[in-house]
């Protein structure tokens, strides 16, 4: 069903529906498109409370390619983002990922690096007595191996990025509603639904040739409205900020075999976990999981760096993760019931490092039908009906 109206919508403004609202703009000039976000201020997006960090170790082809693509956008951010004068400098910091594997995790890691191997990603496999060497702080008694992105990841000022691909976006004429979508006008023809405006809280209606889904942790409401469901829902994630008077030097992103992640911020260190599934209910309230840090993490870290021995909380933060409950990874693209909805949604906890490369694909999908420079199908929603989950291994 083709549409008579020009503009495409776009529910959230958070980084997801910024980065499609600049390559719409980018690719195509003068292209019609409004961004409906109802918090400014972004005080409970996902993109104000990350922990703003790229790796290239993923286990499926599309997660690696997603990453190469992402790492050459955070490189030039000062000149694609370059806005008025103004230069964005996001403080990409390469410094690495660090996976730790126990006997019973190698396999996996070797397998994992053999495949971002393929795709040139630069990383290594280093066994303890060279861990030993690079990162004498560890304590490597069960570790059996790691593997080390020597260049391509690392960690950035996620919010700084948010800001720049906005003010960019508005620069080339995208227009930024602050409001609340509540709705769609649909209509259907041979059972498929089209979406032909997008109704606010303010009583607006924008008719739309496109509605593009990037409502975050709350996308699943934005679906429900076509009738479709999506396997999308809050996860808190807590974020610790640490102070320790050790210093540990080269320090990466380290992926400790608990699953505990922990990386350098300014002069500290931030660090969180993964609840257990029993404790890790839906849209929990944005507290942080205080008691989680003297119950599991400090013992958990100061075993693995004896030198944190007199590591200090200074404070913590949570934030949503837009959890696919179904497997964990992005959902991109169009839904065969509705012809002009467009899902960005369900990152699961990558949607920083992925938002150039779906940006860049959905702008493309939108503009001329498919996509041009790299195929974002293996993200599709059909997966979902078809109960083919695309599997990723690494995921923190
Ligand atoms: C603790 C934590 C750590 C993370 N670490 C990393 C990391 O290291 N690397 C990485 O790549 N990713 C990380 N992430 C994930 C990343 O932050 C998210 O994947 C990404 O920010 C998602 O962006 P988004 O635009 O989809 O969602 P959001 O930033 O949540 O934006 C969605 C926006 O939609 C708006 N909205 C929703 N519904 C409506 C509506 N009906 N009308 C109007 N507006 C609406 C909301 O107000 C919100 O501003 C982390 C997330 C958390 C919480």
């Amino acid at each position: 069903m083709s549409s008579p109206y020009q503009s495409i919508v776009i529910i959230g403004g958070g980084v997801i529906g910024s980065a499609i609202a600049y390559f719409l703009t980018m690719q195509q000039p003068g292209s019609n498109v409004t961004v409906v976000e109802r918090d400014p201020s972004y005080a409970r997006a996902s993109s104000a409370l990350s922990a703003s960090s790229i790796r290239q170790q993923f286990s499926t082809d599309i997660n690696i390619e997603i990453s190469a693509y992402g790492i050459g956008f955070l490189r030039n951010v000062g000149t694609l983002l370059a806005c008025d004068g103004d230069v964005p400098d996001i403080g990409l910091h390469e410094g690495g990922y660090l996976y730790l594997a126990t006997p019973t995790g190698e396999a996996t890691l070797c397998e994992n690096h053999a495949l971002q191997r393929q795709h040139g990603a630069d990383v290594a496999l280093l066994g303890p007595a060279q861990l030993a060497e690079r990162f004498p702080w560890l304590a490597l008694q069960d570790v059996a191996l790691g593997s080390l992105g020597l260049s391509g990841e690392g960690w950035f000022d996620g919010y700084l990025l948010l800001t720049a691909l906005r003010k960019k976006a508005q620069s080339q004429g995208v227009r930024y509603v602050a409001d609340e979508a509540v709705g769609f006008d649909m209509v259907a023809s041979d059972g498929v639904q089209h979406v032909n405006a997008v109704r606010l809280q303010s009583g607006a209606v924008l008719p739309c040739r496109y509605a593009v889904n990037a409502g975050g942790p709350w996308a699943a409401t934005v679906a429900a409205w076509a009738g479709i469901g999506l396997p999308v829902v809050g996860k808190r994630r807590t974020v610790f900020h640490l102070a320790s008077p050790a210093t540990l030097p080269g320090c990466p992103l380290l992926i400790d075999t608990s699953g505990i992640w922990l990386r350098p911020e300014g002069r500290g260190f931030i660090c969180g976990f993964a609840p257990d599934a029993g404790n890790d209910a839906d849209f929990a309230p944005l507290e942080p999981e205080y008691a989680a840090f003297e119950e599991r993490i400090w013992p958990t870290l100061a075993e693995r760096i004896p030198g944190f021995e007199a590591l200090r909380m200074q404070g913590a933060w949570a934030g949503y993760y837009e959890m696919n409950t179904f497997d964990h990874n992005a959902i991109v693209g169009l839904h065969s019931a509705c012809d002009n909805l467009v899902f960005a949604n369900g990152f699961s906890g990558h949607g920083l490092q992925q938002c150039p490369a779906v940006g860049r694909g959905l702008a493309e999908l939108m503009l001329t039908g498919q996509y041009q420079t790299l195929d974002l199908s293996p993200l599709s929603i059909e997966r979902i009906g078809r109960n083919a989950p695309l599997r990723e291994k690494n995921v923190i």
